[in-house]
């Protein structure tokens, strides 16, 4: 998924709507060349009709890919998902949701998407028709065209191959026959993979065989490339839920992390704990009992001239603030909750917090099991 600068559109059904700057460019391109269509197909019209229409046709478009998104983040909700946000971006959307728990789930959020897109093919047609009917031929192209464009998207989203919605339908298949998602996710990044690589090599004949391919080569191969990049973190996904299914949580843990008591120094935490441990926060107790933890990030914060005056007390956020978990609880839940959380608080048998996991730890703690797991295929490491 992207990463980067996203900027907030607004809430539907209360999940928010986000755009990435380049879906702005995405935008002005998408019109433009709608635009440089249409005043071929309508030379006989004038600009203003052409710019009208490739303005339509680009909303058409541009909410059609909204609507499909809106699609997987209502039907997530329905089946209990926690759908977070919708992200435009260049090539289409992103819903960002809690992974399903079973194969059913995954199958209906995903069909959605794709169902979406053909129901609104249709409906674009019967426009279509009734715009024919009333001698209206500028709406007629538009709702045909973007009834054309809908179908392509389904379709082609339907292609089961990971990381497209089709992708997903058939890890979800996969899943409910073999009973071993991790093997699920390969299979359907294989077959990612192949088709990422399938397109690069016609981008790449096309460039070098067919006279004037240049364009249409070039977007083949980058179509190729990213399925093929998609199809790998997904592969890279399947092998970290393989090597954490089953173990306790207090594996990401990189080290215990030391409580300490609401004076200390924020000065002495950075340059004794933070510095030389492998921790992100650290657990505050008072009288025996966690009263908060100082993040490594807003201990940072405090300018250094006033570390040695301001105390862990200042800076520690309360526990009430932080999501706790209990040290044996699955390590894969963890996972879950740190796509909507900055760290997770893991608390031990008797209570008190051993530490905190974050991604950064969580990587670190990946990195080390990869090295560690021989017979792993390099090529699922990203
Ligand atoms: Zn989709």
């Amino acid at each position: 998924m992207p990463q980067g600068h996203r900027i907030r559109l607004g809430r539907l059904f209360g999940i928010p709507v986000e755009i990435t700057p380049s879906w702005i460019l995405l935008s002005i391109l998408v019109v433009w060349s709608f635009w440089a269509r249409y005043t071929t197909v309508f030379h006989h019209r004038s600009d203003g009709v052409a710019v009208a229409m490739a303005v339509a046709a680009t909303i058409i478009l541009l909410g059609s890919i909204l609507l499909h998104e809106l699609g997987h983040a209502v039907m997530g909700r329905a089946r209990k998902l926690r759908v977070s946000a919708i992200t435009l971006y260049i090539f289409g959307g992103a819903t960002t949701a809690s992974d399903p728990t079973n194969p059913l789930d995954e199958f209906l959020f995903t069909l959605i998407g794709p169902t979406v897109n053909l129901v609104l093919a249709l409906g674009l047609w019967g426009a279509t028709g009734l715009a024919d009917g009333a001698n209206l031929a500028a709406i007629a192209q538009v709702t045909g065209e973007a009834a054309w464009l809908n179908l392509l998207l389904g379709g082609f989203n339907l292609v089961p191959a990971a990381p497209l919605d089709g992708g997903h339908l058939l890890e979800a298949v996969a899943w409910r026959i073999t009973k071993d998602r991790p093997r699920a996710i390969r299979i359907s990044a294989r077959a990612g993979a192949g088709l990422g690589g399938g397109l690069i090599g016609l981008g790449v004949l096309e460039l070098l065989m067919v006279r004037g391919g240049l364009v249409e080569g070039l977007w083949l191969g980058l179509i190729g490339y990213m399925l093929f990049e998609g199809a790998r973190s997904e592969a890279t996904r399947a092998w970290v839920e393989q090597v954490l299914k089953g173990k306790p949580a207090s594996v990401l843990l990189t080290e215990h992390a030391a409580p300490v008591t609401s004076d200390t120094s924020v000065g002495w935490l950075v340059n004794s704990e933070f510095a030389r441990h492998h921790v992100d926060a650290v657990p505050v107790e008072d009288h025996g009992h966690t009263v908060g933890m100082v993040l490594a990030a807003d201990a940072l914060a405090v300018p250094e001239r006033q570390r040695l005056h301001t105390t862990a007390g200042d800076v520690m956020r309360p526990m009430s603030s932080l999501p706790q978990e209990p040290s044996d609880a699955d390590a894969l839940e963890i996972l879950r909750l740190l796509s909507d959380h900055p760290l997770v608080a893991l608390v031990g048998a008797d209570q008190h917090v051993i530490g905190a996991v974050s991604q950064r730890q969580v990587g670190m703690v990946l990195e080390r099991l990869h090295y560690l797991a021989a017979d792993n295929p390099t090529w699922t490491h990203s």
